[in-house]
């Protein structure tokens, strides 16, 4: 976690361009380096075995793939400035190649999603910044997804529920954090009962309801004891 002010919408527009991403690719690499604890949930595969996948050669990201399920799912990005990999998309397809659901049309107002974040160092950036980061393979496992879902419940709690100044400054107010954590599932929850509205397994069958389910909840809260206890 770190505490860096991050432009507001205010801010000078040209200014906000050039110190904006400065600042973002700052944070994101001090949270790639910060030391934490392995995860203890198994990973578990969302792409098809034998699936096609189309991998970007010289960056390593996948740009589409089969899911588990048999759906097409198509990945869009740019590059930002100072060379961040900005996810622009996530179109999920019926098994006839059409177009059925794009993932970001439910992201909140503003949103990007960056996907820079080493394993196990996904983060929401704190602040006016609404900026996810996630890494570059979240889609291709349960596990990915999940993360995923957690910050985007972030997302909409805050976007409901604003941080209060004491809250932004003191970032680790242990209280606060976990009701936030709380909140974030059950929003992730509310978000998976939408996707799969469009006719979309964003998740295996049943998944939110199961013990699994729990135990993603259960992990992050050990995670942020585990921060505050450094
Ligand atoms: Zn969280």
């Amino acid at each position: 976690m770190f505490n860096e002010k991050l432009p507001s919408s205010e801010d000078n527009q040209e200014e906000m361009a050039v110190h904006h991403w400065d600042l973002i690719a700052h944070a994101i690499k001090r949270m790639n380096e910060e030391d934490i604890e392995p995860s203890a949930i198994p990973v578990e595969s969302m792409i098809r075995e034998e699936g096609d996948v189309d991998v970007d050669g010289s960056s390593g990201r996948i740009n589409s793939f089969e899911q588990t399920d048999g759906a097409m799912v198509e990945v869009n990005r740019k590059v930002e400035e100072g060379g961040l990999s900005r996810v622009e998309d996530v179109i999920f397809h019926d098994k006839t190649g059409k177009e059925v659901f794009n993932l970001f049309s439910i992201l909140p107002k503003d949103y990007v999603v960056l996907d820079e974040a080493k394993e196990g160092h996904d983060f929401m950036v704190p602040g006016s910044a609404r900026i996810i980061v996630v890494t570059h393979d979240f889609l291709c496992s349960v596990n990915g997804r999940m993360i995923f879902l957690h910050e985007l419940g972030h997302a909409y709690d805050y976007d409901e529920k604003p941080r209060s100044q004491s809250e932004m400054i003191d970032a680790m107010d242990g209280t606060a954090e976990k009701e936030r954590e709380r909140n974030a599932w059950k929003q992730a929850k509310e978000v998976v009962k939408i996707i799969r509205d469009k006719g979309v397994n964003f998740l295996p069958e049943g998944y939110e309801d199961s013990a699994m389910w729990e135990d993603f909840e259960e992990e992050s809260i050990k995670q942020h004891n585990y921060r505050e206890e450094k």
